[in-house]
C-alpha cells in the first residue's frame, strides 16, 4: 500500500478499492484503463468520516508519478487544490445550481495539462439541485477519456439514482474512537490523554476531533455548552443558554469565514490586477463589479451555512451528552462519551427517567433537521433547551411560536 493512503484512517475497504483503481489507471489499453479504474465515483460516508480526504487522496495518487508516494510536491499540494488537473468544488450555497454544473462540464472537456487525468471532485454533492445533476449526467454517461468525476455525499440516498447507477460506489464508515485517537497521535502529534478525550468527544468526526485536540477555544466552548444544558432552572435560563450556545457557534463560524473571505478577496484582487487605491472605469468596471457581486453572494451564503454547521455541531455534542444520561439511567456499562463529566451526568440522570431523556434526544434530532431546513438556529436551540428542562412541555413551546 502506498504511504499516501495513511491519511484515511480505519477505511481499509475504501483504500483497497481506490488504490487498485490508481494501479489500473496506468494500464491503458485501447484508450481505456484497467477494470478497477473508472470515470465516475461516488464516495459516501457520515460527516467527518473523511469523504473529502478520500477524494483528494485518490486524486493525488492519480497525479503522483509513483501512485501516491505521500512525500512529493504533487502528493502534498493536490489535496489543497494545488494541482492544475484537479478541481475541487465545494458547493457552499445550500443548493448548487445548473449554471455552475454546466461550467464544470465545460471544464471536464479540456485535456489535462500535466498528467493523463483531469479529476473533478464535488464535495457535498448532496447540495446539487436536481437540474444541476441533470447537466452532469451526460458527462458522466459519456465522459471524455481523460475525465474522472468524484462525487462526495453523506449517503447514496442524497444523490439522484441516475447518477448512482453510473458511478462506482465507495462507502466510508464512521471511524472508531481508537482509529481517531491513533490519527491524532501519529499525524497531529497530540499527546495520548488529549487524543483519547478528543476521539471520544468527537464521536468519530475526524475534523471535530482535530479541533478539540488542538484548539483550546473549541474545548472551552463545548464544555460550556454541555454544562449549561444540564443546569437549566427555568424558561428564561433556557432562552439564555440557547443564546449563548448560538452566539458561540456564530463567533466560531465567523472567525473561519473571515479567514476564507480574506484569502478569496486577495485572490480576487490578484486575478483582476486591482491594486490598492486604483480605479477601474467603463466596461471593465462593469465586469469587475459583476464578479465582485458574485463573490460577495458566495461568501454571504457560505457564512450562513457555516453558522448552521457550527450550531449543528453543538447539537451533536448535546446528543452525546443525553445519550450518556440515558446510558446511566438504563444502567449500561458502556463507556460514556463525556467520561470526564460522569458525576454531573449521574446527578442529572438521577433526576429524570429514560422516557424523558428519549424525548429530549428526539427534540434534539428535530432541531437539527429544522436548522437544516432553514429555521433560525436560535429558535431551534431554544426549543431543545425547553425540552431538556421539561421534556413534556417542549412541543407546547414550539407550537406557541
Ligand atoms: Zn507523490
Amino acid at each position: 500500500m502506498q504511504p499516501i493512503w495513511g491519511a484515511l484512517v480505519g477505511q481499509s475497504d475504501a483504500v483497497e478499492k481506490l488504490s487498485r483503481a490508481v494501479t489500473d489507471a496506468d494500464k491503458i489499453r485501447n484508450g481505456e484503463p484497467g477494470p478497477a479504474m473508472t470515470h465516475a465515483w461516488l464516495i459516501t460516508g457520515p460527516p467527518g468520516s473523511g469523504r473529502s480526504t478520500a477524494a483528494t487522496t485518490f486524486a493525488a495518487a492519480l497525479m503522483c508519478p509513483l501512485n501516491g508516494c505521500g512525500t512529493c510536491q504533487i502528493c502534498r499540494m493536490t489535496p489543497f487544490g494545488g494541482h492544475p488537473d484537479v478541481q475541487i468544488v465545494i458547493p457552499s450555497e445550500l443548493s448548487y445550481g445548473v449554471e455552475e454544473a454546466r461550467e464544470l462540464v465545460r471544464l471536464s472537456a479540456f485535456a489535462p495539462i500535466d498528467t493523463p487525468w483531469r479529476v473533478i471532485i464535488i464535495e457535498d454533492a448532496d447540495r446539487l439541485t436536481e437540474s444541476a445533476f441533470d447537466s452532469l449526467l451526460k458527462s458522466l454517461e459519456e465522459p471524455t477519456p481523460h475525465t474522472v468525476w468524484v462525487l462526495c455525499a453523506p449517503s447514496v440516498e442524497d444523490v439522484l439514482p441516475t447518477i448512482v447507477s453510473r458511478a462506482r460506489h465507495v462507502s466510508l464508515r464512521t471511524p472508531t474512537t481508537k482509529d481517531v485517537m491513533q490519527l491524532l497521535i501519529n499525524t497531529y502529534k497530540v499527546d495520548p490523554a488529549m487524543a483519547a478525550f478528543a476521539a471520544r468527544a468527537s464521536q468519530g468526526h475526524i475534523g471535530r476531533a482535530r479541533g478539540l485536540a488542538t484548539e483550546e477555544a473549541s474545548r472551552t466552548r463545548r464544555q460550556s455548552d454541555l454544562r449549561s444544558a444540564i443546569s437549566l432552572r427555568d424558561v428564561p435560563s433556557c432562552v439564555l443558554a440557547a443564546r449563548e450556545m448560538v452566539t458561540a457557534a456564530t463567533t466560531a463560524a465567523n472567525t473561519r469565514a473571515d479567514e476564507l473571505d480574506a484569502k478569496e478577496d486577495e485572490q480576487f484582487k490578484a486575478a483582476f490586477g486591482i491594486e490598492e487605491g486604483s480605479r477601474v472605469k467603463g466596461a471593465s468596471k462593469r465586469k469587475v463589479d459583476a464578479a465582485k457581486k458574485q463573490l460577495a453572494d458566495h461568501q454571504k451564503n457560505r457564512r450562513k451555512r457555516m453558522i448552521r454547521d457550527e450550531a449543528d455541531r453543538s447539537l451533536v455534542d448535546l446528543l452525546g451528552l443525553f445519550r450518556d444520561v440515558l446510558m446511566v439511567q438504563v444502567g449500561s456499562n458502556l463507556e460514556l462519551i463525556n467520561q470526564e463529566m460522569r458525576p454531573a451526568v449521574e446527578s442529572f440522570a438521577a433526576r429524570g427517567n429514560p422516557a424523558d431523556t428519549t424525548r429530549t434526544l428526539v427534540a434534539i434530532e428535530r432541531a437539527r433537521a429544522s436548522i437544516k431546513a432553514s429555521t433560525p438556529p436560535q429558535l431551534a436551540v431554544e426549543s431543545v433547551m425547553v425540552s431538556i428542562k421539561d421534556p413534556k412541555l417542549a412541543s407546547v413551546h414550539v407550537n406557541m411560536r
